[in-house]
Formats: structure tokens, sequence, C-alpha cells
């Protein structure tokens, strides 16, 4: 067996390109090749030392012995078979698998990214949750998701335009691996992807909330409601309980006070559960006079829950409703639902078909 080395390697990919700049400067190698490297990695996105020209020897060899680039490696894949959706579950260095999905849709591409393995906030709807928590994912575990993506798009000359954090995880939980991984995405000199096209979606971390506005970190933010009374709500979405309602909603004016830019709201439509017009009304009262658009999206049924998706005349009269407050609302469809597209579904999925399963390459 390898002897473990007492300093686990640095991966590359956990650094944003200011502490990559202070790693090689540590090492005495000025900015310009701070700036080879970063480019190399995000804009030619070579995956090993030796495809980078213009690197000095000495550095290579230091990069060999002191850091390693290291990307989640395909595990199992999904097509869905409207041909839109790709899902993917990438295995990570510890075992741990995660999911990613790829969406192309009128030529754009959207990802969805996973934050963390499986998930503390025990939501009862959702895959991930149902899970439970595992670990937090690293900088270079999220950004690698992005790459393997923008490999499998450039293959058909595409490019990648949206990301929305709203895979396995809830993304302020794990804030600084995943604003430092927003912070590479959105670098001008790598994958130079737009801060518009960002969503970050929570549970509603409270605190986690007030930071981002604090902050003014590149993204668009999305809150997942699913129910707007505190005893709904805290039924549906068990972490809600410590920040209740009044909280929560205090935190999103403040943001949109400091930031200038609404807010979505998510709602997963629950038939006979938070899609009666009493809710309707209730989520109404709540965001009226808001910065506010709800996306509301029936749900996608998982083996840990029994409920069912609400049918079309139920979403029909709560967009009505909402409607009658002035708020404006989106049905989102799951795409990809024949490949257990939904969060944490298609991991769930291949477990239970242990041991069976096959690794398979993208
Ligand atoms: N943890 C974050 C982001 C990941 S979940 C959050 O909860 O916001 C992304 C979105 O998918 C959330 O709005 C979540 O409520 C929703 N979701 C999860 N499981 C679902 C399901 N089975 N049906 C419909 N929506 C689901
Ligand atoms: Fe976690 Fe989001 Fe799933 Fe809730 S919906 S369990 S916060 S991933």
């Amino acid at each position: 067996m390898e002897p473990t080395p007492a300093t686990p390697l640095v991966n590359l990919y956990d650094l944003p390109r200011a502490a990559l700049g202070e790693l090689l400067a540590g090492w005495g190698y000025s900015a310009y090749y701070r700036d080879l490297l970063w480019e190399a990695l995000y804009r030619q996105q070579v995956e090993s030392f030796d495809a980078i020209s213009g690197l000095r020897p000495d550095l290579v060899q230091a990069l060999r012995e002191r850091t390693r680039l290291e990307r989640p490696a395909p595990h199992h894949e999904a097509h869905s078979t409207d041909g839109f959706t790709r899902k993917l579950l990438l295995r990570l260095r510890d075992g741990q698998t995660v999911e990613t999905v790829l969406m192309r849709f009128k030529g754009r591409a959207t990802v969805c990214l996973s934050t963390q393995a499986g998930c503390a906030m025990g939501c009862v709807f959702c895959a991930t949750g149902q899970m439970g928590f595992v670990r937090h994912l690293t900088p270079g575990e999220i950004i690698g998701q992005v790459l393997h993506v923008t490999r499998l798009l450039r293959e058909t000359g595409e490019s990648l335009r949206n990301v929305v954090l709203m895979g396995m995880g809830e993304p302020l939980h794990n804030y600084d691996a995943t604003l430092a991984a927003v912070d590479t995405m959105v670098d001008a000199r790598g994958l130079a992807l737009g801060p518009r096209f960002i969503t970050l979606s929570t549970v509603g971390v409270v605190p986690g909330i007030r930071r981002l506005a604090d902050e003014d970190r590149p993204v668009q933010l999305a809150v997942s409601l699913h129910g707007a009374t505190d005893a709904e709500r805290g039924a549906l979405v068990p972490a809600a309980r410590k920040w209740p309602l009044a909280e929560l909603m205090e935190a999103c004016r403040y943001y949109v006070e400091k930031r200038k830019r609404h807010i979505f709201y998510e709602w997963a439509l629950i038939s006979g559960q938070n899609d009666t017009p009493g809710q309707a009304h209730a989520l109404g009262q709540l965001l009226k006079g808001m910065e506010a658009h709800v996306n509301l999206i029936p749900l996608n049924p998982t083996v840990g829950y029994g409920e069912r998706p609400s049918g079309p005349d139920a979403v029909r009269a709560f967009q009505d409703i909402l409607a009658g407050y002035g708020l404006p609302s989106t049905v989102r469809q799951r795409r990809g639902i024949d490949i257990d597209a939904g969060c944490g579904q298609l991991k769930a999925a291949v477990e239970r078909q242990r041991p069976s399963r096959q690794p398979t390459a993208s």
C-alpha cells in the first residue's frame, strides 16, 4: 500500500483564482503563472499538467508533488426519453456519489449541481432529505461537476449557460465551499459564466441569506417555502422549525432591499396537502407587495413519501389565487421524470439496485 502523505495534496479545483495566486506566490511564482495555470484549467480545461504549455519545468514538478487535479468520476448515467435531460451520478474521492443533471432545452444548456452528499434538512418529500446528511462537498467537487458537463457539451459544440444549485444538499449549509465554487464559475478569465444565470436555491437558512445579502455574491436567490404557515411548513420542512416564517421573511426583505433583486420562491405542489385555497391565500398574504416570483413544482413522487402531485385544476386554481395578490407564478415541470431526475432520486434508485449496478462511463 502507498504511504499516506502527512499533508493531503491540495486539489487545485478547490482554489479560487486569488487562492491559487497565493499558493504559487508562496513558492515564488508570479501572477503570470497563476493566470497561465488558471486559463489552462478553466478555459482550455486541460486535465493534466502535461497538457499545459508554457509552464516552467520546476513549476510542473512542484505542482505534481504538492497538488492534484481531481474531478468527480462518472459512475452511472441515465438519459430521458425526451432527449433533453441527462442525469449523471458522479463518484467522489471517498466513494460517495452525487447527482448532476444536464438539461438542454432550446439551445440553452442548464446544469443542476449538488453541494452536499445527502442533506441534513430532512424535507419529507425529498429523496435527498430521506437519505440524511453524509458530508459537505468541497469547492473542487462542485466545480468538477461543472467541468464534467462542459466537457460533454463541447463534444456537440454547445456551451453552458445556466447553473442551478438545486441538486443534492443545502447550499447555504455549505456556504463557504459553495460560494468559492461560484467565484470560480464567474471568473472572467475562466469559465466566465454570467452571474445572472446562476441560481442558488435554499430551504431558508436565515443566517446564510443575510450573509449573501451583505456580501453581494453573484447569484440569483430562490427560497423553498412549500408552506405558508409555520405549522404547514414545519411538517414538510423540519429544518424550518429553527427559522420561523416571520424570521425568514424578514431576512428575505433584507436581501431584496440590500441587493435590489427579486427572489424566487419555490413550492412543491402536493395534492390535498399544500395546494389548498387556504394555503394559496396564506402564501399570497405572506408575499404580497414583495419583489417575488413563485415557482410551482408539482411533486415528483419519491419512494419514501406516499403523497401525489397536484392535478392541473388544483395548480390553475392555486395560480389564480396568487395572481389575485399580484404575485406572478410559473409552473415548472420537472424534466426527465422518467430517469428519476428529481433531487436525489437517481442515487436512491441506483442504491436500491445494489449489488447488481454496473459503473457506466460517459
Ligand atoms: N436544498 C435546496 C436546494 C436543493 S432542492 C432547497 O431545498 O431549496 C431544489 C428544489 O427541489 C427545492 O425547491 C426542493 O424543495 C425541490 N424538491 C425536492 N424534492 C422534490 C420533489 N420530490 N418534488 C418536487 N420538488 C422537490
Ligand atoms: Fe435538503 Fe433541499 Fe432536499 Fe430539503 S429539499 S432535504 S433542503 S435538498
